[in-house]
């Protein structure tokens, strides 16, 4: 049986794997002119490539059903498959890594891999188009020819960083196949603010708790550093909400982020005025020292700027603590890690990762409706539905 993997990226590597261990003639098709080239990027150049608390909470997908059965089926074995390619991991927090801390030995194992089961790697092969031939072969156009498979896995990844090869074409190849698309939309992403203020508190890094609401609804609260720039917002507890801002965006809803940059802090924003009231007196400083003890100072004369002189200590309290971000665009594309929305999962038995609506085309990886937040997910679930997809052929 002959198998094609179009893309040679995260999901597309261990599904060409899978297949060629069951004895398949297998064959990627890469555009570029190695593999795994924004594997080697991931988790700033380490590969955070699995999480050791994987759980669907951490995920969002139009169909959380059918993301159920792919957990089941493959979230336990994951770990396994990259310890029997040799690769020893390291647990920060819950976050796995290589321990070399280098994406490169994982994307070499795998190559290595590939290698030794004798994958074909057809390098500089963009695949334009894919077609019925007879009753149960595929036909795969590409700009170096035609080729005829009796099975082939999509996995050309979503849109974000284009330069990596995964553009958004393959968006196009699964509607020719039949396919619906939910909104493709950037997640992981930094976050664009209304004012004109930013410049002021650009370069500080704070330890905060984000809160969102949407249409003035509370939706999720994210704890971490966050990164003020000179448009907004950033870092990894930003990007964990970005999802759900880049959604909700979408459908014209109003996305507001209170920031509290005093989360060591445990009561409320009276509790707070009360607490400054008293250190105020107890030692006998300004406004801006105490402020100053807690927060970065580019912080306290942005706040005593937007307080406009107005130093009521409930005002003061409130705006540390409360701070109003008022989201008007998430960055693009280019500035995300993954794409939320894809080919919805109902339109794909989820045992199999086939599609419903193309017999022997399978899909994998993010072109799938299905995206998680930071600490290796994304990948994770290019490996399980890689892994299902080359085990299913
Ligand atoms: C900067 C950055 C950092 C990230 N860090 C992490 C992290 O640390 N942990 C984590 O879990 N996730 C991370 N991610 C997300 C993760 O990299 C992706 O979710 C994952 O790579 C998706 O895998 P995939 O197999 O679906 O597609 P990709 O890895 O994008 O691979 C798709 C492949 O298909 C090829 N291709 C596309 N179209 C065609 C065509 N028509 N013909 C031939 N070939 C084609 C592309 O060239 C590419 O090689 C990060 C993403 C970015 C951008």
């Amino acid at each position: 049986m002959k198998v094609c993997v179009v893309g040679a990226g995260a999901s597309g590597i261990v599904s060409a794997i899978k297949a060629r261990e069951k004895g398949y003639d297998t064959v990627i098709l890469e555009r570029n002119n190695r593999c795994g080239k924004k594997l080697l990027l991931t988790g700033n150049g380490r590969c955070n490539l699995y999480n050791s608390d994987m759980k669907l909470d951490y995920f969002h997908s139009s169909n959380m059903k059918e993301l159920e059965v792919i957990f089941n089926k493959k979230s336990k074995e994951v770990i396994d498959f990259f310890k029997s390619l040799g690769l020893v991991i390291k647990d920060i927090n819950g976050y796995l890594y290589p321990f070399s801390k280098e994406s490169k030995s994982v994307l070499s194992l795998l190559m290595k891999r590939m290698e030794s089961l004798g994958v074909k790697v057809n390098y500089d092969t963009f695949v334009t188009g894919i077609k019925k031939h007879g009753d149960n072969k595929v036909k795969v156009m590409t700009d170096k020819g035609d080729y005829v498979f009796d099975k082939v896995i999509i996995s050309t990844g979503g849109k974000v960083l284009e330069k990596t090869g995964s553009d958004g074409n393959g968006y196009d190849l699964v509607k020719s196949l039949g396919h619906s698309l939910t909104p493709i939309l950037p997640s992981l992403v930094q976050l664009e603010g209304s004012g004109d203020f930013y410049k002021a508190w650009a370069g500080v890094r704070s330890e905060v708790r984000l809160t969102l609401y949407e249409d003035d609804s509370l939706v999720k609260s994210e704890s971490g550093e966050v990164q003020l720039t000179d448009y907004g917002i950033s870092g990894i507890c930003t990007f964990n909400l970005s999802g759900v801002v880049s959604r909700g965006l979408y459908k014209g809803k109003s996305e507001v982020i209170y920031i509290n940059f005093v989360p060591w802090f445990g009561g409320s924003v009276s509790d707070f005025k009360d607490y400054l009231s008293k250190k105020l007196e107890e030692l006998n400083v300004d406004l801006k020292v105490l402020l100053n003890g807690f927060l970065s100072e580019k912080l306290v004369n942005l706040f005593f700027k937007l307080l406009k002189g107005d130093h009521d200590l409930m005002h003061v309290a409130d705006m540390i603590m409360q701070f109003k971000f008022q989201v008007v665009r998430t960055k693009g594309f280019n500035d995300g890690q993954v794409c939320s929305g894809g080919v919805p999962l109902n339109e794909i038995n989820p045992e199999t990762m086939e599609s419903l609506k193309f017999k022997n085309v399978y899909l994998t990886g993010e072109i799938l409706d299905v995206d998680g937040i930071c600490g290796g997910y994304n990948l994770g679930f290019a490996w399980m539905s890689g892994l299902i997809a080359g085990e299913s052929v």
